[in-house]
Order: C-alpha cells, then structure tokens, then sequence
C-alpha cells in the first residue's frame, strides 16, 4: 500500500511496569499490533494504555482485517500465510503439532488434582447430574463411539466444482455459496491473483533478462525506468502489480530498488550463459 514501515521497532515500559513492542510503526506514525483470537483479549488493556500514555494511535488488525485488507492486491491472502508460516520459527502458528502454543506442555500433578476436584463437585449437584447422563450430545458421542449413525444424515445435493469439473456435495443452505469443491480450486479461480514467490512472475522477468541481455549490460543507471517498463507492462497485464519493489521482492527475495535488481538480473544472465558454455 505505499507506506514505509519499521518492524518492532522499540520497546516501550508502561507506568505500571509492563513492557511491550508494538508490531510496526509505520511512517504515519500510526502503531499497528497484528493479534490472534486469544491474546486479543488479554493484550488489549496493555495496548490501550500504551496509547493513552504515548498519546499514539495503534490498529489492532486480526486475521479478518488481513483478509480484508489483501481483497483489492493482486495477492492471495491463503498463499501469503502459508509462504510466512514456512519462513517463520516461532511456535503459536498452528492448531496442532509442533508449531502451538501448548506443544509438549503438561499439566502438573497439581493442576490435574484441582480439574479433578472441580468436576466431582459439580457431579454431587442432582439437577447438574441429571442433565449431563440425559444430554443429547452425550448420547451422540456414545453412539458414534460405538460405530451408530446417529440421526438422519442431513440431505445434500451435488455441484460441480468451476475449476477441476469434480462433483462434491453441499448441505442445501449452503448450496447457493459454494463454487468450488475445495480451498485449492478456489484459489486458482482467483485469476491474475500471486504470491510473494510467484514461479510465473520470475520466469517473466528471466525471459526479459535473456531477450535483452545487451541491454542491460549497457544500460546507464538513469535509464532504467525505460529499460524495466516493458517488463512491467506485461506483469501489470497478467498479475496487476505495478509496484518495482513488490516485483523485486518476489524475483529477487527482498524488496530493492531498480539499480539492485539490474545487477541481480545481470548475474542471472552470467550464470545462465557461464553454464551454457561449458
Ligand atoms: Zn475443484
């Protein structure tokens, strides 16, 4: 979106002690805390006090607001997330395995004493009792344990999926929703859309560096603009992205400026032709 912006920048202590790092600081000046569902809540109190103390404005922008932001980019917010969950080391990315939170984390002895205490104490309630051996969910699960359907399946109906032509089936209120018959195939059907390691979009770029090699060794650094622009035409045709340093950040692997990425595409065309010749 064209604006410059410092990752955790700097720590700040609050009056009552407590540290905390903004996300990004922006060149607005405007904070920005990117949160989960969870710690939302309990982060909230400390990032309103940041703001009433530094006299600062922070967005708090979920998952949801990521979403929303990404629609009018030529970005898939599905692919971005799994590009960032590969690079990323830190745990609390994921529902299971290694990468929550709570991996390999126990409860101790004690903890385990008090759950068990609380739970035979609500039992000694009879209305508590009552309703949880009639509970219908209870039964259900039973039921299923031991291999019974429970209830009548309810009926569904058969679409055809717009990408991979494979028939899936929908509940009925759900029918006039669906498109595709998985998350994969709606993606692709979201055309001209990229990623931030877009194959399609390099491939462009080392097609361009090969047809005019000459060029670009030749090339004086202030008429670069002129060199690049056909490339960028046919990227802004095919991926609509016209931004030189969202270009570099996917061919070269980190947003630079024009001059960078001549002589990333220059070495491209040494390699290229070292190998060929021998
Ligand atoms: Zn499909």
């Amino acid at each position: 979106m064209n604006i410059a912006w410092t990752y955790e920048h700097k720590t700040y202590t609050l009056s009552n002690g407590v540290r905390y790092k903004p996300d990004f600081l922006l060149e607005t000046g405007e904070y920005v805390e990117i949160k989960g569902v969870f710690n939302f809540q309990y982060d909230l109190a400390k990032i309103q006090r940041f703001e009433s103390e530094y006299n600062v404005k922070v967005s708090i922008l979920q998952e949801k607001d990521l979403r929303r932001l990404i629609k009018p980019t030529p970005f898939v917010f599905e692919h971005l997330k799994q590009e960032w969950k590969a690079r990323t080391k830190v745990r609390g990315m994921d529902n299971f395995g290694k990468r929550n939170p709570m991996y390999g984390v126990t409860q101790s002895e004690s903890t385990k004493a008090k759950i068990r205490a609380k739970a035979k104490a609500r039992f000694e309630d009879p209305a508590f009792r009552e309703k949880f051996l009639n509970s219908p969910k209870r039964k259900a699960y039973h039921q299923s344990r031991i291999g019974k359907k429970t209830g009548t399946l309810v009926p569904r109906i058969s679409l055809i999926c717009e990408i991979c032509q494979r028939s899936f089936e929908v509940v009925q209120h759900k029918a006039s929703k669906r498109r595709f018959c998985s998350k994969h195939c709606s993606i692709q059907a979201q055309h001209g859309k990229t990623s931030m390691t877009d194959s399609g979009i390099r491939s462009l770029t080392y097609a361009f560096a090969l047809t005019n090699s000459e060029q670009l060794f030749s090339a004086k650094l202030n008429q670069l603009k002129d060199i690049f622009q056909p490339l960028l035409d046919s990227i802004k045709k095919e991926y609509n992205i016209l931004d030189i340093r969202t270009i570099c950040q996917i061919v070269v692997g980190i947003p630079c400026s024009r001059k960078e990425f001549l002589y990333h595409l220059r070495s491209y065309v040494q390699n290229v032709r070292g190998a060929t010749t021998n």
